[in-house]
């Protein structure tokens, strides 16, 4: 799926990730400076009207399939929900030279942050392998750290994915719908860690949705930022129905397996988690 011509500008850009923190933030999966978003833009963008100051910089991992393309990420330590009154200030565009290993920094005079995300490396591997897979000129990636979802990451029976994802899905019809391929989750690794990078590449390519345990999530979309904080929602709702029924001793019902069969038949949706 790629984004087709007139491409949003960049004003409308910084404008729909303010807007995603705010989401996020107003579903309790963005406490303080948590959480960090980034989109990658493959088409021509001038940054300079938004963001005059430009430096070179290191990449922290080479990211070739991204050459000429450019990315708009949250600085390090901003907080999300503060980032629609001011996109500028709380976002860097990264413009990715020839070869993908070094690029260059765009900011505003207003910058409120030293560096950018610490998770920046996830972002840019996961960008990396999703367009040098599918194409598409257009991917956004958002981390979160969404309270139901992250608390039942540290029960270790809720690591296992299919475990995961039986109990999850069962508590709306859409879930199915929503989340065809269900979530995939990472054992917990270090934040900003190669290995943490190198796992969360790995389960994105079969889903959508991932969970960082006992840390977070991350969701991907090549159509765009909201639909990444949507499946955050989905399957954080998902979370707090499965958190309730744990704490009332396990007396919810619960969708069955063949009423989510007949959901997904109905829909059209290929699954294979009930
Ligand atoms: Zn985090």
């Amino acid at each position: 799926m790629s984004i087709t011509p007139p491409y949003p500008d960049l004003n409308e850009m910084a404008a729909v990730l303010g807007e995603a923190g705010r989401r996020l933030s107003d579903i309790g999966a963005s406490e303080g400076a948590a959480g960090n978003i980034s989109v990658f833009l493959g088409w021509p963008v001038e940054p300079r009207r938004l963001f005059p100051i430009a430096e070179p910089i290191e990449l922290p991992v080479a990211v070739p399939e991204l050459a000429r393309g450019a990315l708009l990420v949250t600085g390090s330590g901003r907080r999300l929900r503060e980032a629609m009154q001011d996109p500028a200030a709380n976002l860097g565009f990264v413009a990715v030279d020839e070869g993908g290993t070094t690029g260059r920094l765009f900011t505003s005079p207003r910058r409120l942050f030293d560096r950018l995300t610490s998770e920046f490396n996830s972002h840019l591997a996961i960008h990396r392998d999703q367009v040098r897979a599918a194409g598409s000129n257009f991917h956004a990636v958002v981390h979160a750290q969404p309270f139901s979802l992250t608390f039942l990451s540290h029960i270790p029976a809720y690591r296992d994915e299919a475990f995961l994802n039986r109990r999850l899905l069962r508590w709306q019809p859409e879930a199915i719908v929503n989340l065809p391929e269900g979530l995939g989750c990472v054992p917990f690794l270090v934040p900003g860690s190669d290995a943490l990078m190198a796992a969360t590449v790995e389960s994105l390519r079969a889903h959508r949705i991932t969970i960082w345990s006992k840390h977070g999530a991350v969701a991907r979309s090549d159509q765009s930022v909201k639909r990444a904080v949507d499946r955050i929602e989905y399957a954080e709702t998902a979370a707090r129905y499965e958190r309730a029924d744990l704490t009332n001793g396990g007396q919810g019902e619960g969708l069955t397996a063949d009423e989510i069969r007949a959901v997904a038949r109905a829909f059209g949706i290929d699954q294979k988690i009930f």
